[in-house]
């Protein structure tokens, strides 16, 4: 068996209970990493713990909560002293036209998609040493104009912004920051933009017609994508989008 790809690191990964964040964390334990998930809900947690089986802890927590962030890495620093990987990946999308865009719609998105995650990298850095890899759930919503999708898309375009900035503030500190672009992906979050079971059906089947391989993404081949920028098969590579779209944003 060939060495696992994070063997002995420390990982974080926000909005780890669902979709792609538990992809990713079922993908890191199995390479041999300790992983923390967050989460909003405590049941959906302990059922992502069941799944993750071992080396797993769950923190409950809202990213846009700074208390709840302080929280999370007070407790890895009590447990296990330091991060070596951070993957921000909480996220949420609620379609809205322009014309429909409300203060609270933008805030909430904001609030979450953009400074949640600012703050959750800002607050992981005292805890991560030279080598460490941090990588940013972006979307390829940030490049293609979608209708409905405004907000949301300028909320993942300030995710790649400061991916730049911070490859070069961190730079000294030898820590890597990358963006990871999924295009649609099959999990619960395409369930949240529809209000029935034949609106996500039909969202499903939009979103194929648009994706050059002709049909949408599974969880864990954004995990794989999450694995290469998280461990040193990535080491000369910072500052990248790395797009998991089936070629989506390319045509
Ligand atoms: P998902 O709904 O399964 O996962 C989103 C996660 O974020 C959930 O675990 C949710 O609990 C968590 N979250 C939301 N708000 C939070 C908050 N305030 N505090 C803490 N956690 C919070 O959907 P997913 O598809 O796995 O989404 C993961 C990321 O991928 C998101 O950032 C999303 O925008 C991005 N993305 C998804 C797709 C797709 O088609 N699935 C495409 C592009 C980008």
């Amino acid at each position: 068996m060939g060495k696992l790809q994070l063997e002995g690191k420390i990982a974080v990964i926000t909005g780890g209970s669902s979709g792609i964040g538990l992809a990713t964390a079922q993908r890191f334990v199995a390479e041999g990493a300790y992983v923390f998930i967050t989460g909003r809900r405590q049941t959906e947690l302990d059922k992502a713990v069941e799944l993750i089986g071992s080396n797993v802890t769950a923190v409950q927590g809202d990213v846009s909560n700074l208390a709840d962030l302080d929280h999370l890495y007070a407790t890895i620093k009590a447990s296990k002293g330091l991060v070596d990987v951070l993957v921000a990946n909480s996220g949420v999308v609620d379609p809205t036209g322009i014309a429909d865009v409300t203060n609270e719609h933008y805030d909430k998105t904001f609030d979450i998609n953009a400074k949640g995650l600012l703050f959750t990298v800002q607050k992981a850095l005292p805890l991560m040493g030279k080598g460490g890899s941090i990588v940013l759930t972006a979307s390829i919503a940030s490049v293609k104009g979608m209708p409905g999708y405004g907000t949301y898309s300028a909320s993942k375009a300030a995710v790649r912004s400061f991916a730049r900035t911070w490859t070069v503030e961190l730079k000294e500190r030898g820590i890597r920051v990358n963006t990871l672009s999924p295009g649609p992906v099959d999990t619960p979050i395409i369930d949240s933009q529809a209000s029935d079971k034949a609106g996500a059906d039909q969202l499903r089947s939009l979103f194929s017609t648009m994706i050059p391989l002709g049909r949408m993404g599974r969880p864990e081949e954004v995990a794989a994508a999450a694995l290469f920028l998280a461990s040193d098969e990535s080491s000369f590579v910072a500052g990248i989008d790395l797009s998991v779209d089936g070629g989506m944003a390319q045509v």
